[in-house]
């Protein structure tokens, strides 16, 4: 009988189906993407074809449940169709992963009817978006955010600005953080979480120019007196919003892990396939002990991020906490990127430099694995903190 893989919610698919549903998709990265990366990424062109074609896919609808229209598939599924779409182009994981963590805080935390409104519509990427939490003044430190929600009738009125949002001017709605209660202490317990649709009092402040990730829109959102019915809440629980974020953020850190192996995986493959036909001192390079070195230690990393990113996912998968485990990923797994996109070019030489080829965009798209989902510096706090919650003496 074969395997089958379950999620944290119980939905079960076969090993088949994985293989099946990671075949279609490295089938339409080979088909529709690779090609055209180097002119969507250099361009800074948002790939409106390749999201329709995302849509069809279900990538939108990866992990949300079934009963509301998505794939319903485990984690441990899901990071590798990240892996093998960052391994193409990192910067179309980015359209359907934020939009997932926005639909895993819906789906872990909201009210029947509020999966049952946004749920259906999130899964066909009819309706698409992200995670609204960064602000001007603050990103580490969530709890100091100054976007403030005050209760007017059945509304909620919110002021504020938002910056770094991912899919921030193509998606139509985020899951909103604000402060609901600014005195209240700890802080966490002021801040809460509403699924905010664009529409008046909601709009786009500017696009953010950046180094890498480019394609998918980074945008300032500015909230001007915008209104959000009450019943938008998540949860309809005030004070929780910070405990819904870090909820959602278990499968996102899971999912930037997945990309830095897919960086990591896509510059050990060109690094191996360039310095087999590279020459210098009459051999190809790859016969040079100092490039064999290199070769060895990229290997390895992305060996070890893999399995990282496959033990945070299985915890996830089994309802368990996973601060600890996803940490442990993101941490090793982009920092493995960084290494081996700097190790890539340096085999590349000059052509490593180039824009004709692809190794340049992993070592700009890299260093955002090791900001993105908690800093690094913050997943090794967060890692120690659980060790020593977990070994207590
Ligand atoms: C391309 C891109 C896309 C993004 N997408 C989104 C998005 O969709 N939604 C969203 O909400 N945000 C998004 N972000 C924002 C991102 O999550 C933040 O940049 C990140 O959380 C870090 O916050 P910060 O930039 O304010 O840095 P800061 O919090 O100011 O940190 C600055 C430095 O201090 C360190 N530091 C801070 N506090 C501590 C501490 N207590 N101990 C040790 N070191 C510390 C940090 O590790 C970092 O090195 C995105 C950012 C980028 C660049």
């Amino acid at each position: 009988m074969s395997e089958t893989l379950t999620n944290r919610a119980g939905e079960s698919i076969t090993r088949e189906d994985e293989q099946q549903l990671l075949d279609a998709v490295q089938k339409w990265l080979d088909r529709e993407v690779r090609d055209k990366v180097l002119e969507f990424d250099h361009g800074d062109i948002y790939p409106h074809e390749m999201v329709e074609q995302m849509k069809e896919l279900g990538l939108f609808g990866a992990t949300i449940g079934q009963d509301y229209g998505g794939l319903g598939l485990p984690a441990g599924t899901y990071a590798k169709i990240v892996t093998v779409v960052s391994e193409v182009w990192m910067s179309l994981s980015g359209i359907f992963n934020s939009h997932l963590i926005m639909a895993a805080a819906v789906e872990r935390f909201g009210t029947e009817d509020q999966k049952r409104a946004y749920l259906p519509r999130f899964a066909t990427g009819e309706l698409r978006g992200a995670l609204a939490l960064t602000e001007p003044n603050c990103g580490t430190d969530l709890q100091a955010i100054r976007t403030r929600a005050v209760r007017d009738g059945d509304d909620y009125v919110i002021n504020g600005t938002k910056t770094w949002i991912s899919n921030g001017i193509e998606g139509g709605c985020v899951a909103l953080l604000v402060k609901t209660d600014p005195e209240a202490q700890p802080r966490h317990k002021g801040t809460s979480l509403f699924i905010a649709e664009k529409g008046p009092g909601f709009s786009v402040g500017r696009k953010l120019e950046k180094l890498g990730y480019k394609g998918i829109d980074s945008a300032e959102l500015v909230f001007d007196d915008y209104r959000v019915p009450a019943d938008r809440l998540i949860g309809l629980e005030e004070g929780a919003g910070f405990r819904h974020v870090m909820g959602g953020l278990e499968l996102g850190r899971i999912n930037v892990a997945a990309r830095g192996v897919g960086i990591a995986n896509a510059a050990l493959k060109d690094a191996t396939a360039y310095s087999q036909v590279r020459e210098t001192m009459g051999k190809p390079i790859c016969q040079h002990q100092a490039i064999q070195t290199k070769l060895g230690d990229m290997a390895t990393r992305c060996e070890a991020s893999r399995l990282l990113v496959e033990n945070a996912a299985a915890t996830y998968d089994r309802g368990e906490r996973c601060d600890m485990e996803a940490g442990m990923a993101k941490l090793f797994a982009s920092e493995s990127a960084l290494e081996n996109a700097t190790e890539c070019m340096r085999i590349h030489g000059a052509y490593g430099y180039s824009k004709e080829f692809h190794v340049e965009r992993y070592y700009r798209d890299a260093p955002l694995m090791c900001i993105g989902e908690g800093t690094n510096e913050m997943q090794r706090i967060i890692i120690a903190r659980q060790l020593i919650e977990r070994n207590p003496v």
